[in-house]
């Protein structure tokens, strides 16, 4: 049984994310999204709020689990007995912190080895981020997240509504 881990903030979860996810699901027999509790980044959203978004957004693959975890990933990878990590790579400018952060990962647990699946060109634009910039000015997200997290967006005012 192969199982791994696709860690990350997720605040929120992209069609970017999604189609990492389902491609990972094709991959290996087992796949969790692991929402992490972020202490440095301001998020949007809760961790709950993440968790449930992703969870929606996933529901239709059975192999699929969503979990929130604190602390370190090579304790929560431990824990749930996973060995590998997934990571998606949009561009150049990712793989700079994502080459250190691998290394680290290996540093800490040199049983875990860090897979990256490069994007689909389609999403290779997308990030949390600039979902969240379009939103605060007003823009249309629709076409950039899964309508569960189009949803619960809509729900929060974005500020430019508000003048
Ligand atoms: P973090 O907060 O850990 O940087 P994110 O939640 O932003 O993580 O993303 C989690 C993972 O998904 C990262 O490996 C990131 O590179 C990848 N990812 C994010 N958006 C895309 C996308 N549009 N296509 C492919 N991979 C992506």
């Amino acid at each position: 049984m192969s199982k791994a881990v696709y860690p990350g903030s997720f605040d929120p979860f992209t069609n970017g994310h999604l189609d990492i996810t389902e491609r990972g699901a094709r991959i290996f027999d087992e796949l969790i999204v692991a929402v992490l509790v972020n202490s440095e980044k301001q998020a949007m959203f809760s961790v709950e709020e993440r968790r449930m978004m992703s969870s929606e957004a996933t529901v239709h693959l059975p192999n699929v689990k969503v979990m929130s975890f604190d602390g370190l990933l090579v304790d929560f990878m431990r824990r749930e007995r996973s060995r590998v990590i997934l990571r998606g790579l949009r561009a150049l400018s990712d793989f700079e912190y994502e080459f250190q952060l691998a290394q680290m990962n290996r540093q800490l647990a040199p049983e875990t080895e860090t897979f990256f699946m490069v994007t689909d060109a389609k999403f290779s634009y997308l990030s949390s981020r600039s979902v969240k910039e379009v939103f605060k000015f007003g823009g249309a997200i629709q076409e950039f997240v899964p309508p569960g997290v189009f949803r619960r967006m809509r729900e929060r005012i974005p500020p430019r509504a508000m003048e």
